[in-house]
């Protein structure tokens, strides 16, 4: 059987730290062999030095790509429209207002900056300074609060890269998020009881390994809804390290990937 691939994490020069189109990705998806793609440009609540942005989004210009191209590209790829909300903590109520929007398929909930606690600096910032095995612990241990903040909240359908600050923090202390697995499992029950999911998100193809023990923590938990992205900023990425991620998703017992429409999850078979 012929399997449907997904990429449910995908930006463009909306989300402003990406310059591809639309078209550009539908296409990649297309020779990636992606069937269905779904738009997930970035809404922050707090930029890199830790300032307050918008708590809320307009969608026009998502909506107008989206309407440009669905069906153009019907039968060849399927577009979905979402969202991923960075630190929508900051004011859960205000993202909550805007997440009404009777066409919107999907929220990704993210953590892209530190806690306002901690200054609200981009986690990417605060990693990169990081010059001390404390000083990463600090950084995991505020993400770990935040993530059990954003947990509890309806502001998500999945949890965006659990693993992000790993991407950035020093490779030679060889973290991992280990330490908080009693925290995680606490907080994926919680995820999975409210009837959502996590992803597992490629970063462009380079981090599929890294999910490996997590993956099978919320399997083992009774985990069911995950969806596959590629965190995408170029077209080129579409679909990037899915082969892998399918296999990997398949030997930690997941029998299904989903996507979803108007924010319900839709069950494909691995
Ligand atoms: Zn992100
Ligand atoms: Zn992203």
């Amino acid at each position: 059987m012929l399997r449907y691939v997904s990429d449910y994490h995908t930006h463009t020069y909306i989300s402003g730290d990406s310059k591809s189109t639309l078209m550009e990705n539908a296409r990649a998806a297309q020779a990636a062999g992606v069937a269905e793609l779904c738009m997930t440009e970035h809404w922050n609540l707090l930029d890199q030095q830790g300032n307050r942005l918008p708590t809320s989004y307009d969608f026009e210009l998502v909506l107008m790509q989206w309407r440009r191209l669905r069906n153009r590209l019907a039968g060849q790829v399927e577009l979905r429209v979402g969202i991923e909300v960075g630190n929508s903590t900051v004011d859960t109520q205000a993202v909550d207002r805007c997440l009404g929007l009777p066409q919107l398929d999907f929220v990704i909930g993210s953590l892209h900056s530190t806690s306002l606690s901690y200054g609200g600096i981009g986690i990417y910032t605060a990693a990169k300074a990081c010059t001390s095995r404390q000083g990463a612990a600090a950084i995991l241990e505020d993400y770990i609060r935040q993530m059990e903040e954003l947990a509890v909240t309806d502001s998500y359908d999945v949890l965006g890269h659990i693993i992000y600050p790993l991407r950035y923090l020093p490779a030679e202390y060889q973290l991992t998020l280990k330490p908080w697995e009693d925290r995680l499992a606490a907080l994926l029950r919680q995820v999975i009881d409210s009837g959502r999911g996590i992803e597992l998100n490629t970063t462009q193809g380079t981090t599929v390994e890294g999910w490996q023990w997590l993956l099978k923590l919320y399997r083992d938990l009774g985990g069911q809804i995950i969806t596959l992205g590629s965190d995408a900023h170029q077209a080129r990425y579409i679909g990037a390290g899915f082969p892998q991620a399918l296999a990997l998703l398949e030997a930690c017992g997941f029998r299904w990937v989903c996507t979803y429409r108007r924010r319900t999850p839709c069950f494909h078979a691995l």
